[in-house]
């Protein structure tokens, strides 16, 4: 089968490949229906951060050459030994996460911190191809109700509730969302169906004309990162309760940490590549909280189920669709310049 494939900065390829995991004990294989592009396929396109090159994965016992894709809907065409929770036949999402279920962090429930983790599409084979294979503990049954494109974007948006979970969103709040990238727009997406109406921050007027599409107050964060948030405390009142940075940037950084009000939280949903100034002082005396959050912690099925009810519709946010062959281009293209491009849905069965 053709997929798309890993092999280092800047080289991923559409190749001949055949499945390489085997369906053992505890793992299923399934047909791929559609995968979204995700910013860390894009950021491992320009250099590797999640992928180990030259290590195999304790877990998977993979590594790359890997087929990308960790976003994805699926039929199940196969389960291994031992899976008797879902069956061939059943549409499923993923939660990506690798995981030893030994561990402390996996036994107290905290499995995306997981001291082996790994994703799949980063640590094992991954959905842009027609199969994958994957553990059966990360299936995710897609209700009725929720389209086959949903389903595939169900895992970003657990990032997103993970997101306003740790941060203790709660209705009614001001939040602030820095940010309108596939991150920014799930958690903001997900925080209106919660109780939130959020204020949306993005520097691209394509992507901010998005947001505002979308039905969100949206600012344009321009200026030094002190200018930024007093206009920002000016938007929200007194300041925001929480500020959600998913762009990863210094500067939005040093923003967020004045945006909120006394006791207010700020949670880094973004990967700063550097560090970020921090003024202890001020975050003693305003009584603020800096979260930090990776992926999610069984958020999947939460999300399936305000999709199926009706009080999350996240089909706005796939700006571009395109077949599998394009996908190594589409990656290359959102590394050079996203444009005004939100989500990028691979169509991987046709
Ligand atoms: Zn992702
Ligand atoms: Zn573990």
């Amino acid at each position: 089968m053709q997929a798309v494939r890993w092999h280092g900065p800047g080289d991923v390829r559409l190749e001949e490949v055949e499945l390489e995991l085997p369906l053992g004990p505890g793992m299923i294989e399934a047909e791929v229906l559609h995968t979204g592009i995700c910013g860390s396929d894009v950021s491992e396109f320009r250099a590797p951060f999640a992928i180990r090159p030259g290590r195999p994965h304790p877990l998977s016992g993979q590594q790359p050459p890997l087929t990308l894709g960790h976003e994805f809907s699926a039929v199940i065409t196969a389960v291994g030994e031992g899976v008797d929770d879902v069956k061939p036949g059943d549409r499923v999402a993923a939660d990506a996460c690798w995981r030893c279920n030994r561990c402390e962090a996996c036994v107290s429930g905290e499995y995306n911190l997981c001291l082996l983790g790994g994703s799949i599409g980063l640590s094992s084979d991954g959905a842009f191809a027609p199969l994958v294979r994957f553990p059966a503990y990360c299936a995710v049954p897609l209700p009725e109700g929720v389209s086959d494109e949903a389903g595939a974007l169900l895992e970003p948006l657990a990032v997103g509730m993970h997101a306003l979970d740790r941060g203790g969103a709660r209705a009614g709040e001001e939040l602030v969302v820095l940010g309108y990238g596939p991150i920014g727009a799930c958690t903001a997406l997900v925080a209106r169906a919660i109780g939130l109406d959020p204020l949306v921050g993005e520097l691209h007027p394509g992507r901010r004309a998005r947001a505002e599409a979308e039905g969100f107050a949206i600012f344009e964060p321009v200026g030094e990162p002190l200018e930024v948030a007093r206009e920002v405390r000016g938007l929200t009142g007194i300041g925001a309760h929480l500020v959600v940075d998913c762009t990863g940037s210094v500067a939005a950084m040093e923003g967020a940490l004045e945006m909120t009000r006394r006791a207010g939280r700020i949670v880094i949903a973004g990967i700063p590549k550097k560090p970020i100034p921090v003024d202890g002082g001020r975050m003693v005396v305003y009584e603020r909280s800096l979260i930090g959050i990776l992926g999610y912690q069984n958020d999947l099925p939460r999300v399936a189920a305000m999709i199926a009810s009706g009080s999350l519709e996240p089909e706005g946010m796939i700006t571009r669709r395109a077949p599998l062959a394009d996908t190594p281009a589409e990656i290359a293209r959102l590394a050079e310049d996203p444009g005004d491009d939100v989500k990028v849905l691979i169509d991987v069965a046709s």
